[in-house]
């Protein structure tokens, strides 16, 4: 009897994608309709960057700056060229720089114009670095933002916020955990998450 009355039904789960996405996906259609672009090409495109690459490719970066000085050095003195050693370029990701977090400072990224990324070493963005609320918010109330995100940080220490732009993307490297000195560039890889080289979260400490 549920579906006796069609025009009843709850359509609220018709809305689920935002007035953004919905723009999006109608923008695709008539592109596509209009064979601007290949919907095939584009799923290609996008599985590339939200599987292939990753943010395993950052991660791997970090644990290197981690384990080699030199390494670091380099990296936060030309951080393009550091990342492409390890084969990580291309789109989005042409100029890098590399913000490092001290005990008395810790670096956030956002784009508070749109949602300029570093693809090749993070993948694609998430949702709320793409949102309104992150964008004004992490320019204007970085503490607050990072306690949302469960993050607290001594009253003590500086918070930068680096702005991404078209020409210029941002990679925090994360604090090395304490208790992390016996551990191997792999397993020092799998402790630095991705929120934690936007920095909107910290590196995870290793589990006993
Ligand atoms: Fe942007």
């Amino acid at each position: 009897m549920a579906h006796e009355h069609p025009d009843d039904h709850d359509h609220r789960g018709h809305s689920e994608l935002g007035p953004m996405d919905l723009r999006v996906r109608a923008l695709e259609t008539i592109l596509a309709e209009k064979g601007y672009i290949d919907p095939a090409a584009l799923d290609v495109l996008i599985d590339t960057y939200q599987t292939r690459i990753g943010p395993r490719n950052g991660a791997r970066v970090v644990a290197r700056a981690w384990v080699d000085a030199d390494y670091r050095a380099w990296l936060l003195r030309d951080a393009t060229g550091a990342i492409a050693s390890l084969g990580y370029q291309g789109r989005q990701g042409e100029h890098m720089q590399v913000v490092e977090n001290t005990p008395s400072r810790h670096n956030m990224v956002v784009c508070t114009l749109c949602s300029c990324y570093p693809w090749p070493v993070l993948g694609l963005p998430p949702t709320w670095y793409k949102s309104a609320p992150y964008r004004s918010r992490a320019v204007r109330d970085p503490r607050g933002v990072l306690a949302d995100f469960g993050v607290v940080l001594p009253p003590g220490t500086e918070i930068r916020v680096w702005d991404s732009t078209a020409e210029l993307r941002y990679l925090v490297l994360p604090q090395r955990p304490q208790g992390t000195e016996a551990l191997d560039e792999d397993g020092l890889a799998a402790l630095v998450t991705r929120d934690s080289m936007i920095g909107t979260g910290l590196a995870r400490t290793p589990t006993p």
